[in-house]
């Protein structure tokens, strides 16, 4: 038995999470912003180590994809629609699961289905105008904050270098087109997108 289970069997732990992929990381880092509450984190996949450049090279994303050693590699059912074929399914098999393989692009929900939800009974503070505080807050554009994008939290977001005319003309096309639009926004998102990379490196 390793050392650091039978550290763990002694301590007493306020929360644990099963899975430390997107969800299960988000909920552990603000989980224990407070010291007094322990928290733990059970990962059945690999480390994320600093020197692992498949995970960390944006441009690597295709050597996790479908390895043994990141990837889950499920495969559906047969599909009765497709004539019975199984599909391959990439799900991440590493701390950050599948944040730390996939593809990095970072596109805020449809505000329409936010919009859709709130009409529900109970529902309505799932508009996307009180959802936006918290879409901010999670964000730390490296452009710069502005009304939509913020810019002090936790998840780093550069646009792509992208030079097709079309979309580049408008700055931050994806949100652009929506805000032209609010608070009846549009369904149109275009390139370039946010990706949640930082200095050449997928930051998840
Ligand atoms: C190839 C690919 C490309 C993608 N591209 C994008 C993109 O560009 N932009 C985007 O926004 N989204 C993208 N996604 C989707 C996004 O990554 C996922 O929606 C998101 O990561 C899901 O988060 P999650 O916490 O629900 O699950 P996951 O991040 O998959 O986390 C689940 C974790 O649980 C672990 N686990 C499973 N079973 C157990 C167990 N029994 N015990 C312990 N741990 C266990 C897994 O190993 C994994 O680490 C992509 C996904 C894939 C697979």
């Amino acid at each position: 038995m390793s050392n650091l289970l039978i550290e763990m069997m002694d301590k007493v732990f306020d929360t644990i999470i099963i899975g430390g992929g997107s969800a299960g990381c988000v909920l552990a880092n603000r989980l224990s912003e407070n010291p007094d509450h322990n928290v733990l984190v059970i990962e059945a996949g690999r480390r994320d180590s600093w020197w692992d450049i498949f995970i960390h090279m944006p441009a690597a994303l295709t050597y996790p994809i479908g390895s043994r050693f990141y990837d889950w590699r499920y495969q559906s059912e047969p599909e009765p629609f497709m004539n019975n074929r199984q599909v391959y399914h990439a799900r991440g098999k590493v701390l950050g699961g599948s944040s730390s393989i996939n593809g990095m692009i970072f596109i805020r929900g449809n505000p329409l289905d936010y919009e859709k939800w709130a009409k529900d009974p109970g529902m309505e503070s799932w508009d996307y105008s009180h959802c936006l505080p918290y879409f901010k807050k999670s964000e730390n554009r490296t452009a710069g904050a502005n009304f939509w994008r913020g810019s002090t939290g936790p998840l780093y977001l550069e646009t792509g270098p992208a030079t097709n005319p079309f979309p580049v003309r408008a700055d931050e096309p994806d949100h652009k087109l929506i805000q032209s639009s609010y608070p009846k926004p549009t369904l149109i998102s275009l390139p370039p997108y946010s990706l949640t990379v930082i200095r050449g490196a997928n930051k998840k």
